[in-house]
């Protein structure tokens, strides 16, 4: 049944074989010949590709996101006990040390320097070699034009933000109104012929690609025109069309608490095969619609919870069915995601780094990283740095890390930890047990988003999708990115050429029923064990069965990969199913934030909310907290 990776093209030479393994500097000297001319539709595009040797992340491809050489010594910290030395002592003293160069880190320093003065020394430390933490930027120029895309952090989620966010944004030059305007994307559901599901031979026993039907809100009615396609036994497919035909109340007669509660306190599976009366086989189409988001499947997840991401069952409980079920919901983008926030933070913090001013051209700027870590900058942000230890003592910090496996050491009078949480205290032993053990209880949800550089969407267009939902498949989800358009880049959908194809979704666990926790570590362990061929086959076989019977040639049609692996993705937000109601100001994220002398704690994982938005705000309450 499955395809040979000879047919599949595993054997095809594709940009991404020269950095699978690649770290450090050999690896990141990719360069692509300075000025090429692109064309985006009719219009040329001059884009700033990078000089040979010139050190550009962004570029590179493989195996991205935590990258080989970005987590080994934390986890020989936090895994293995090891102790580092304090190795050599630099010599430096900042005002502050921030760890951690993700959007929060970043916003802290913004903020202490609006706090405490622009001539305020900082120093970010960062263990990634790029900066931006999940809000990385993926840039392609195999196919000609610069196709961007995020490699982590996507969505502006700005109904939510507070006015301290709305603040910083039109500071750093960001219009939400501009950016929607010219904003044309909706995450696989810009085909003509509407969203679309792929069920694949491998799981399924043949590939069938349904337009117009997914796991997610949809027009019932259509949908269940197309059931009969649907590739599972007759009993499962008569349970779909008795729960796409049902309009009842399940719950009738309960109070609105006695509703609310039950919706928490059961599952989206067990509820729709309880309720809405699929079989189980028929229910597991809807299980990894989640992964992207959650790193679990709507087994793991309550109703409540999975009814408020787009999952259909409105018409279970006496509403009428919700017609639209796109992932998004009101946001705005960058067509980097929120790497240009990232780059807007780093340029306005590190002037030397790149010119410009506003979101206008932080697209299109051309980042000259050699400027980040300069000793005559005030803030240096010094990347492939791995903290190891931080000490407080007489209200100054001491900070050690490890960068080309060698140990240094520096000092500040203030220190933001904007660092995952769970690694804390392994790095800050002094920290009181209850607030180490409140930081441990922080696992982040392990996400993926694969990107893979097509030649065209050719045959995307002629089937008349922009993507799928892929339920048996490692990537719950898959969709072209076009559309975005900020400044002078341009990528609308009607332009010819390369586009990239998203794959988004995360790694199941190794088993079924584990505490919600414990599925994301064992979901990290399986994909830290992934090799960049695993990720390949998976995105050529789908690319393969969806594709190819409109003259999709997975050999021939693919230009490069990059795999956006995130083992400590999401901050964990509690959960309805397995998480208890905490006392005010007793959740392990209020106690986590407590502040320790001279040390105070950023990250989204200090709100315990996984947005970009939440990062800022807990940066800025991580400044306040300091002392002066
Ligand atoms: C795939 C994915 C998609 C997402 N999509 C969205 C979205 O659409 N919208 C949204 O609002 N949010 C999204 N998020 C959530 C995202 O986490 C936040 O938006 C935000 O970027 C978090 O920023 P942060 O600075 O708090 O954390 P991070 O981005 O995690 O940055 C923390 C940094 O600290 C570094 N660090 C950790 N330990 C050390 C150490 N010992 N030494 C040095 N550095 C260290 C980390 O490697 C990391 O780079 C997404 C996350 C992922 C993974």
């Amino acid at each position: 049944m499955s395809k040979s990776d000879r047919q599949l093209g595993m054997h095809r030479e594709i940009t991404r074989r020269d950095f699978i393994h690649g770290t450090g500097l050999a690896a990141l000297s990719l360069g692509l010949g300075s000025g090429v001319v692109g064309v985006t539709g009719c219009q040329p595009l001059l884009v700033p590709t990078e000089p040979a040797g010139r050190y550009y992340p962004p570029t590179l491809t493989g195996l991205r996101g935590s990258h080989p050489g970005s987590f080994e010594v934390a986890h020989e910290l936090a895994r293995e006990g090891k102790h580092f030395d304090a190795g050599e002592d630099l010599g430096e003293e900042y005002d502050l040390v921030v760890v951690g160069g993700g959007i929060s880190g970043l916003a802290a320093a913004y903020f202490y320097r609006q706090r405490f003065g622009r001539d305020s020394r900082i120093l970010i430390l960062e263990n990634h070699d790029d900066f931006g933490g999940h809000a990385k930027r993926n840039e392609f120029h195999q196919g000609g034009p610069m196709r961007l895309v995020w490699g982590g952090v996507f969505n502006l989620e700005y109904p939510m933000f507070s006015e301290r966010v709305n603040f910083l944004l039109a500071e750093l030059g960001v219009d939400i109104d501009r950016l929607l305007e010219r904003n044309d994307f909706n995450y696989g559901d810009d085909g003509k012929l509407g969203p679309a599901i792929f069920f694949d031979a491998e799981t399924y026993g043949r590939d069938v690609l349904i337009p117009g039907f997914t796991p997610r809100h949809g027009d019932f009615a259509s949908i269940l025109g197309k059931l009969d396609a649907v590739p599972l036994s007759q009993e499962s497919r008569d349970s779909l069309k008795r729960f796409y035909s049902a309009r009842t109340d399940v719950l009738e007669g309960r109070s609105p608490e006695e509703r609310r509660q039950f919706l928490r306190k059961i599952s989206y599976i067990d509820f729709i095969r309880q309720h809405g009366g699929l079989t189980e086989e028929a229910a597991e189409i809807f299980c990894n619609a989640t992964h992207g988001y959650a790193g679990v499947g709507a087994d793991s997840l309550s109703a409540a919870e999975c009814e408020g991401a787009g999952l259909p069952m409105a018409h279970l409980l006496g509403r009428e069915p919700e017609s639209s079920g796109s992932v998004g919901g009101e946001v705005a983008h960058f067509p980097d995601g929120n790497a240009s926030i990232a780059r807007l933070l780093v340029r306005e913090l590190i002037p030397a780094v790149a010119d410009g001013r506003g979101m206008d051209d932080i697209v299109t700027a051309s980042f000259d990283y050699s400027q980040l870590d300069r000793p005559e900058s005030p803030i240096r942000l010094r990347l492939n740095s791995t903290v190891v230890n931080v000490d407080e003592k007489n209200g100054a910090v001491g900070v050690n890390f490890i960068r080309d496996g060698k140990a240094a050491s520096v000092k500040g009078r203030r220190c933001v930890l904007a660092c995952y949480h769970s690694i804390i205290p392994h790095l800050c032993p002094q920290l009181p047990a209850a607030q180490r053990q409140a930081l441990s209880y922080q696992v982040k949800r392990p996400l993926l988003l694969t990107n893979v550089l097509l030649r065209s969407s050719k045959a995307a267009d002629k089937l008349g999708i922009s993507g799928a939902y892929c339920p048996g498949r490692l990537h719950g989800a898959t969709w072209l990115v076009k559309g975005i358009e900020v400044g002078e880049y341009r990528h609308d959908w009607g332009d010819p050429g390369a586009a990239v194809m998203q794959f988004w979704g995360s790694v199941a666990p190794a088993a079924k029923g584990l505490d919600i926790r414990d599925q994301h570590r064992t979901s990290r362990m399986r994909m830290l064990a992934m090799t960049f061929e695993d990720f390949e086959r998976e995105v050529r076989t789908v690319l393969d069965g969806m594709l190819a019977p409109a003259g999709f040639s997975a050999a021939d049609d693919i230009l490069a990969i990059t795999v956006n692996r995130w083992p400590h993705g999401y901050s964990y937000d509690y959960s309805d199913l397995w998480d208890p109601e905490w006392a005010p100001g007793e959740a392990p994220h209020e106690i986590a934030r407590r502040p320790f002398g001279s040390i105070t704690f950023a990250n989204s994982d200090a709100g315990a909310n996984a947005y970009t938005h939440v990062a800022i705000d807990e940066a800025w309450r991580a400044v306040n907290d300091l002392q002066n």
